[in-house]
């Protein structure tokens, strides 16, 4: 048989969704088998903090960010703004979030969002960690508020959705950006030619598992095992192999996000 795959780091999932349920143990087991050697668990909201500290006790090569997505900023309270940073802190995560705008859904209010926002753009800066932004149909918006932090430079636009003007706004401010089964759908053409301009040293790979299965999946249900898949796929954009892609993007998660480095 070929060589062992190269190493690979999610650096997004859901792996506490409902959709993992019957099967996590299985699930990691083939992200493992793919090459996938870490996960990155997104915990959004805190009612599902705790449940995500509990999958990092349980696997060693779990680790977790931790943060409330904008789709339920309605439900952080301003006035308990220190007591959750205290909780996020004390779950010692990687990264903060997800957090950012997201106006493609009716939801929270603009008000609602930013105040969500704001609070986890101040709490990434005071602990020094990097903050993953979710983003949909927000580039605007997101870029007014970013550029108001110019202090904030380690940040993560996961799965990277924007035009070429969001792209060049990205490699200015030096951000990473998150590529995964978004970027490899057949209809992803515009959104494959403006990620060309990001530098493979700002690019990490990430699934955001159970969503977004890239195509030639055998499910619709999204996991880390399809992660080679993604890497065959985006690594010719860079003029990559598939290896070479996988052997930066780990090598990014780790200088970034902290990850133990290789073994
Ligand atoms: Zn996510």
């Amino acid at each position: 048989m070929s060589q062992s795959p190269p190493p690979i780091i999610d650096t997004h999932a859901h792996l506490d969704d409902a959709a993992f349920e019957n099967d996590l143990a299985d699930t990691l087991q083939r992200g493992r088998i793919a090459g996938v050697r870490q996960f990155l668990n997104i915990a959004y909201k805190p009612e599902i903090w705790n449940r995500s500290v509990e999958l990092r006790d349980a696997h060693p090569d779990v680790e977790l960010a931790a943060g409330i997505h904008p789709q339920d900023a309605a439900n952080f309270d301003a006035a308990r703004s220190d007591v959750l940073a205290d909780q996020i802190m004390a779950l010692q995560p990687l990264g903060i979030g997800e957090a950012g705008f997201d106006f493609a859904r009716s939801g929270p209010s603009l008000e609602q969002q930013e105040a969500a926002f704001r609070w986890q753009i101040e709490l990434a800066i005071a602990a020094s960690l990097p903050l993953i932004i979710h983003q949909r149909e927000a580039s605007a918006q997101l870029m007014r508020e970013l550029d108001r932090w110019p202090q904030l430079n380690s940040v993560v636009l996961h799965s990277f959705d924007g035009d070429d003007r969001l792209a060049t706004w990205a490699l200015e401010r030096g951000f990473l950006v998150g590529i995964g089964g978004l970027a490899c759908r057949r209809s992803s053409q515009a959104l494959r030619e403006a990620l060309k301009v990001i530098p493979t040293e700002k690019l990490l790979l990430e699934t955001d598992a159970p969503y977004l299965a890239p195509p030639g999946a055998t499910s619709r249900r999204n996991e880390p095992a399809n992660l080679p898949l993604v890497a065959e796929t985006l690594a010719p954009l860079w003029g990559l192999t598939p290896e070479e892609l996988c052997e930066q993007t780990t090598l990014n998660a780790v200088t970034v996000l902290n990850f133990s480095g290789p073994d």
